[in-house]
C-alpha cells in the first residue's frame, strides 16, 4: 500500500515497531514525516512469482549501490561501495544493511538533507533472481540455509547484471565480498561508467535530483557521481567534412581514453535501450 506524506502522527514516544518485524531497523532510522521513502511493511512473504531483485545508486554521505534480494517478504540489502562488477577477478566489498521492504524497489529520488542517508537515489538495476545449488534453484529454505553458512550463490536476470554470481561473507557478521561467477555474461566492463542510467526513468543522478527539488549541494553531489561525458566536437570551422579518424588503440589506456570509450558505449546504450 502507498504511504502518504505526512500522514503518520507524530508521537513523543518511540512508536511500538514490533509488528513491522525485520523491517524495524528500517523504520526506526526514517522519520516518514521527511523523508519520501516508503514506510515499512511487510509484503506477502511468500512469494508467487520469480523473487525481485534490484540495486540502487545511492549518493549518501559516501556513494554506493544498494543490492536487494527479496526475500519472505522483504529485500535483504547490502551496500556495495564500487557497485558490482560482472569481472569475476574483481570482488566488491558489500556491507550488510537493514532488510528494506518490498515497496522501495520503486524508491528513485531524493532523501532530503540530514534525514538517514540523505541524498539521491537512483534504480540502477532491476530484474528477478534466485538461489543456485549444484542441482538447479533452491528455494527460500534453501536461502537461509546459505545465508547462515556465509555463502549465498544465485543467479541474476536484470538488464544491466546476468548470470551466476556469489555473496561470500568475509569476517564480521555483516561484511560480505559479492563476486561474478565465470558464466557467458562475464566482462572486464565497468558497468557503473558504461551503464550509469536508472533502468525505469532513463535519467542520471542529476536529472533524478533536479526533478525531486535536491538543495543546490545535494544537486552537485549527485552530478558528480554521473560519468564525465566529453562534450560534442565542435563544428569544423573550415566547413570541410572529414570521416572521424579512427582512434587507435593505446597500448596502455590513460584515463581520457578510458572515458572516451565509455561515453561511446554509454552513446550505444542510450540508443538500444530505447
Ligand atoms: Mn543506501
Amino acid at each position: 500500500m502507498a504511504k502518504r506524506r505526512g500522514s503518520k502522527k507524530s508521537e513523543p514516544d518511540l512508536p511500538d515497531l514490533s509488528q513491522y518485524g525485520r523491517l524495524a531497523e528500517y523504520n526506526r532510522k526514517r522519520n516518514f514525516n521527511i523523508t519520501p521513502e516508503p514506510s515499512g511493511q511487510m509484503g506477502a512473504g511468500k512469494s508467487r512469482g520469480p523473487l525481485q531483485f534490484v540495486v540502487q545508486k545511492h549518493r549518501a554521505t559516501r556513494l554506493h549501490y544498494d543490492f536487494r534480494l527479496e526475500h519472505r517478504g522483504a529485500m535483504l540489502s547490502w551496500a556495495v561501495p564500487k557497485g558490482p562488477s560482472p569481472d569475476p577477478a574483481v570482488k566488491r566489498l558489500a556491507m550488510e544493511t537493514e532488510p528494506h521492504p518490498m515497496d522501495y524497489n520503486q524508491f528513485e529520488g531524493v532523501i532530503p538533507e540530514g534525514e538517514y542517508g540523505g541524498g539521491t537515489v537512483m534504480i540502477w538495476d532491476k530484474g528477478v533472481w534466485a538461489p543456485a545449488t549444484p542441482h538447479g534453484l533452491g528455494d527460500e529454505d534453501e536461502v537461509d540455509r546459505q545465508l547462515k553458512k556465509g555463502d549465498l550463490k544465485f543467479v541474476l536476470l536484470g538488464e544491466k547484471l546476468a548470470g551466476s554470481w556469489v555473496l561470500v561473507r568475509t569476517r564480521g557478521s555483516r561484511q560480505w565480498l559479492l563476486i561474478k561467477h565465470r558464466d557467458q555474461y562475464v566482462s572486464e566492463a565497468d558497468l557503473t561508467i558504461t551503464r550509469p542510467l536508472s533502468v525505469v526513468s532513463g535519467r542520471t543522478m542529476a536529472d533524478i535530483a533536479r526533478a525531486a527539488g535536491a538543495s543546490p549541494r545535494q544537486l552537485e553531489k549527485a552530478a558528480a557521481e554521473d560519468p564525465v561525458v566529453p562534450p560534442a566536437p565542435a563544428q569544423p570551422e573550415t566547413g570541410r567534412r572529414t570521416a572521424p579518424r579512427k582512434r587507435a588503440p593505446s597500448a596502455r589506456p590513460d584515463r581520457p581514453a578510458v572515458r572516451a570509450k565509455a561515453s561511446r558505449a554509454r552513446a550505444k546504450n542510450v540508443k538500444t535501450s530505447a
